[in-house]
């Protein structure tokens, strides 16, 4: 059969790409490589910058109906500083994030591909071969690929576009249920040996923690250890979860992060993760995958008739959006490496309530890390005279 976009990828990066070029009139197959989607390794946090682009999609109700809202973020450094922040409503930006489970999130961005046209092939991983014309995978001849086939992308392999990655970093994830009513906010718990637990509250009962660690933590004990030796060594977390059953089986992901060349080919694209994934510290990701999706969508929707000038567009907005947050995340780990650094970090955002606020504005991307950083240097400048 023939297509003109054929997407590698069913999570929400692939499936909104989908929708939104189904949406634009284009003929879509997207292939997902699971037969069901199976529970994802993700703290499932959606920054307020995502909620506002899933309300400007037209798709808040159907993926974000029910899904608690998030306050803010809870810092806590390797002293055990604790700091609440709380979102700040930034221009057309709300002041919450959302808990988004998943793979609920990913299924419903399927149903809403599927609803607009969009062929939706599940269990189907593809070999994929370039044609005179554009693309061929099995029985699908498609003018334009879209790799949204995550962090270990073998779309990017293919167009020969991935780079090895910076930082060799495992990810554990588990649900858990909650000790006491969890309250609203997401939370980033760092370690003196750059280890982090972040926690996010689904409901008021369940937890999401996620934790990110150095691979060779994991040769002599089992997940479940590694998780329980934090909650043992902070108080904050045992607050909220109890240590893990011997029954309890995290599951793990390697590596925790991505790296590309480009984004783009003149005849293939890649969004999501597949596209480049600095860290889970800030929590970009479901954020990333929706606003790569979209920006892709809409190059190629204006510039089918020139595919190759629509598709190096896309690459320019996805490397100018992504360079100064780049930047930052690279700053956050060079902090969190440096124990010492982080606990200082966090006195300085704990002198002022808006200092903390700005600075979780720029993680949520209610603000732009410039715009941010003026903020956060005004209100340091006015201290503590006011
Ligand atoms: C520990 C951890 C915590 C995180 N916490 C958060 C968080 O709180 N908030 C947040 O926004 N982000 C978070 N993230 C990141 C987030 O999970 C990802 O950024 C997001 O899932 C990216 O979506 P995606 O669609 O690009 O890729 P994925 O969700 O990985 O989907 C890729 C899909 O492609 C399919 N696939 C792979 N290869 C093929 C193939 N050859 N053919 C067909 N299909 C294929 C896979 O089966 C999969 O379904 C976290 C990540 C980690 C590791």
């Amino acid at each position: 059969m023939k297509t003109d976009v054929l997407i590698l990828g069913g999570g929400p990066a692939g499936a909104t790409t989908a929708l939104l070029a189904a949406r634009a009139g284009m003929s879509v197959v997207l292939c997902e490589a699971h037969a069901t989607l199976p529970e994802r390794v993700c703290g499932m946090y959606l920054c307020p910058a995502g909620v506002a682009l899933l309300d400007r999609l037209g798709l808040r109700e159907r993926v974000g109906a029910g899904a608690r809202k998030l306050r803010g973020m809870v810092m806590v450094a390797p002293d055990l500083q604790r700091l609440e922040t709380f979102f700040p409503h930034g221009d057309g930006i709300p002041d919450h994030g959302l808990a988004l489970p998943r793979p609920a999130l990913d299924n419903a961005l399927l149903d809403l591909a599927r609803e607009a046209g969009a062929s939706v092939r599940m269990g189907c991983r593809p070999k994929v071969e370039r044609t005179r014309e554009g693309w061929r995978a099995d029985d699908i001849e498609a003018r334009l690929l879209v790799g949204a086939d995550g962090r270990k992308s073998a779309t990017a392999r293919l167009l020969g576009l991935s780079l090895p990655v910076r930082r060799s970093r495992t990810a554990l994830h588990i649900d858990r249920p909650a000790r006491i009513a969890a309250p609203p906010f997401g939370q980033m718990h760092v370690f003196d040996d750059g280890v982090y637990v972040g926690l996010n509250a689904i409901t008021m009962d369940m937890v999401n923690v996620s934790l990110v660690c150095d691979p060779e933590l994991l040769r002599t004990r089992p997940a479940r250890e590694v998780i329980n030796e934090r909650i043992a060594r902070s108080p904050h977390l045992a607050e909220l979860i109890e240590p893990l059953p011997a029954s309890a089986k995290p599951v793990a992901t390697f590596p925790a992060n991505a790296r590309v060349r480009r984004t783009a080919t003149h005849d293939a694209a890649l969004v999501g993760d597949a596209s480049g994934y600095t860290d889970p510290l800030t929590g970009e990701g479901i954020y990333a995958a929706l606003w790569t999706a979209e920006a892709l969508a809409r190059c190629v929707a204006d510039g089918w008739h020139d595919l190759p000038a629509a598709l190096a567009g896309y690459a320019r907005i996805r490397a100018r959006r992504e360079r100064a947050k780049t930047l930052l995340c690279e700053l956050f780990q060079q902090v969190i490496a440096r124990p010492w650094l982080a606990n200082a970090t966090l006195r300085l955002l704990a002198r002022r309530q808006s200092v903390a606020d700005s600075f979780i504005g720029i993680v949520g991307n209610s603000y732009s890390p410039a715009r941010g950083i003026a903020r956060i240097a005004l209100a340091l400048s006015a201290w503590p005279h006011s």
